[in-house]
């Protein structure tokens, strides 16, 4: 008799990958990657994150030997907002969306690993505001999530954008109806990114016009999506090889 074999399915992490750049794609964003190993330079320095800034504490970091190269892992997408900007500042407006790995310097636990994926997204232009930007994360979410989804703004900072927001979006396991739901613990929101207005001196370092032209860009980590949406509750489940993960989703 002959024996069957299981049939293989996409990591969940590659599935909401395309699942969230065929929704940005829909919104008018064309997807930009850059390189793992960046410069100082691009991963800190041209986001308005100087070495003494005490924002770089936030972002443990592996170095890359020799250390006076100042190679690193980049410990977040943001090095490629740089990039594109710098490449296309002549041919504005730009709307993108960046997927890629990233890494951090720090102790491994349920919610933490040393590599993790983040999605970001920048668009810069004439008359761009936080409202736009509002505006195109309802729609993402209303796509990902469903009709009922919506999005809060809290205040908050991060050196590149000025102002700065924490991103919620309503709890779509209960919808704000379960005090003891395990997603929102009975708040109804969950908090999913942080964005903000792109900050002046970002885009006076890679040579726009901020008199001229606005942006907004916002990130969030996709590991704590997918574990939302499936139910996963411990980060290292992603990258150990769980069987239990390549199921049908
Ligand atoms: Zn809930």
């Amino acid at each position: 008799m002959e024996k069957s074999h299981p049939t293989g399915y996409l990591h969940p992490i590659t599935q909401t990958i395309r699942e969230a750049v065929s929704i940005w794609n829909d919104l008018g964003f064309e997807v930009a990657e850059g390189p793992e190993i960046e410069s100082e330079y691009y991963n800190f320095d041209a986001l308005n994150i100087p070495a003494d800034h005490p924002a770089r504490d936030l972002w443990d970091t592996f170095w890359l030997k020799p250390i006076k190269d100042r190679k690193l892992l980049r410990t977040h997408t943001s090095p490629v907002q740089i990039r594109f900007m710098e490449k296309h500042k002549n041919n504005l407006p730009i709307r993108i969306i960046v997927p890629g790995k990233t890494f951090r310097h720090e102790a491994t636990d349920a919610t933490h690993e040393a590599q993790f994926f983040q999605m970001e997204g920048l668009a810069v232009g004439k008359g761009i505001t936080l409202a736009n930007m509002k505006s195109v994360l309802i729609t993402f979410f209303k796509k990902l999530y469903g009709p009922n989804a919506e999005v809060r703004f809290r205040p908050s900072f991060f050196p590149f954008t000025e102002p700065s927001v924490e991103i919620d979006v309503s709890c779509f396991k209960c919808l704000g109806k379960d005090a003891h739901c395990p997603l929102c613990k009975g708040t109804g929101w969950i908090e999913v990114m942080g964005g903000g207005m792109v900050n002046p001196k970002v885009l006076l370092n890679v040579g726009i016009d901020s008199k001229k032209y606005t942006g907004f860009a916002f990130g969030f980590g996709l590991d704590r999506l997918v574990m939302l949406k499936y139910g996963v509750d411990d980060i290292r489940s992603l990258y150990s090889g769980d069987l239990r993960l390549w199921q049908p989703l």
